[in-house]
C-alpha cells in the first residue's frame, strides 16, 4: 500500500511538473518515424490470433499428411513427373516465417532505424535466436516419426548453410546437409525454387510443401495482383492438403506486386502505388 501511495504521489508531482513546462512531455505520435511493418509485425508477434493462424495450419498439414501417406498416388509437387509411387515420401518446407520466426530482426530495423540489409539478417540468422513458429516442431517431429524425409528449400545465403542446421538441430530436427538446399548452391538454383523441388522429386515422394510465399508452391513469375490470383486459384484443390501456406503479413512478393516490381520507386513512390492498390468502399 505504501508504495502505491508512493507511485500516486510520483504521479502527481510529474504531471504538474509538465503542466509548469519542467520536463518534455512524451515525443507526439508525429514524431516517430512511420513503419509499414509496424501492424504485421505487431500482430506476428504479439497476438493470440496469429499463434492460433500457425497451430492450425500445422493441424491441417498433420491430417492431411496421414492421408497422403495412405495414397501412393498421391503427390504434392509440380515438378514431381510420373513414377512416384515406390519412391520413400518427403516433405519440402520453407524456412523462414514457415519454421523460423525472424520477427525479431524485422522489429530491430524499427527499433534502431537501420535499413535491411543481406549483411545484418546474416548476422541475425548466425545469432539463431529466431524461436520457431506455432506447430512446426511438432510437425516436423511427427512427419519423421512416420518415416518421411524432411527438406527445407530457402532463399538463405548459401553461407547460412551451417548454421540454419544447427538451428534446426536445436529444435531437434537432426537432418544432413543434402537436405537443406539453399539459393545458388548450385549455378541453376536461383530465386525461384522450382529446380530444387525436381531435385528432390527424383529420388522421393513429395506429399506435401508447406510454405509462407506463393513461390514455395510454384515459381512465382506473377508480377501483378491478379497473376497471382490467378495462379492461385488455378490450384485451389492442393492449398490445406498438399500445399499448407503460413501467414506473412511483414514481406514478400505480395508486397512487390502492389507496385509491380517497380524498383526505381522510392519509400514514397511504392507507398502511393499501395494505396491505389487498395479497393476502398467507395
Ligand atoms: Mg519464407
Amino acid at each position: 500500500m505504501r508504495g502505491e501511495r508512493k507511485m500516486r504521489r510520483l504521479a502527481g508531482m510529474v504531471a504538474i511538473c509538465v503542466a509548469l513546462g519542467a520536463v518534455p512531455a512524451l515525443a507526439e505520435p508525429q514524431r516517430v518515424a512511420e513503419h509499414d511493418t509496424l501492424n504485421a509485425l505487431l500482430w506476428m508477434q504479439s497476438s493470440a490470433e496469429y499463434q492460433a493462424a500457425a497451430l492450425s495450419a500445422y493441424a491441417m498439414a498433420r491430417a492431411a499428411l496421414d492421408r497422403a501417406l495412405a495414397d501412393p498416388a498421391w503427390t504434392a509437387a509440380l515438378e514431381q513427373d510420373g513414377g512416384a509411387a515406390g519412391k520413400p515420401p518427403a516433405v519440402i518446407l520453407d524456412l523462414d516465417e514457415t519454421v523460423f520466426d525472424n520477427t525479431p530482426y524485422y522489429a530491430w530495423l524499427i527499433a534502431s532505424g537501420a535499413p535491411a540489409s543481406a549483411q545484418t539478417f546474416s548476422d541475425f540468422i548466425e545469432e539463431k535466436v529466431s524461436p520457431p513458429v506455432p506447430g512446426a516442431v511438432d510437425y516436423m517431429k511427427y512427419a519423421a516419426s512416420r518415416g518421411v524425409a524432411l527438406f527445407f528449400v530457402s532463399n538463405r545465403n548459401a553461407a547460412l548453410k551451417a548454421t540454419s542446421l544447427e538451428a534446426l538441430a536445436a529444435l531437434g530436427v537432426k537432418v544432413g546437409e543434402e537436405n537443406i538446399l539453399l539459393k545458388r548452391e548450385r549455378r541453376d538454383w536461383a530465386v525461384q525454387k522450382g529446380s530444387r523441388r525436381a531435385v528432390v522429386a527424383e529420388r522421393y515422394r513429395i506429399v506435401q510443401i508447406v510454405g509462407d510465399a506463393l513461390g514455395d508452391f510454384v515459381d512465382d513469375y506473377g508480377v501483378t495482383i491478379r497473376r497471382r490470383g490467378q495462379e492461385v486459384r488455378s490450384h485451389a484443390d492442393r492449398w490445406g492438403s498438399k500445399w499448407i501456406m503460413l501467414p506473412n503479413p511483414v514481406y514478400g512478393n505480395w508486397e512487390n506486386a502492389a507496385y509491380e516490381y517497380n524498383v526505381k520507386l522510392d519509400e514514397q513512390g511504392r507507398r502511393a502505388e499501395k494505396l491505389r492498390a487498395l479497393v476502398p468502399w467507395k
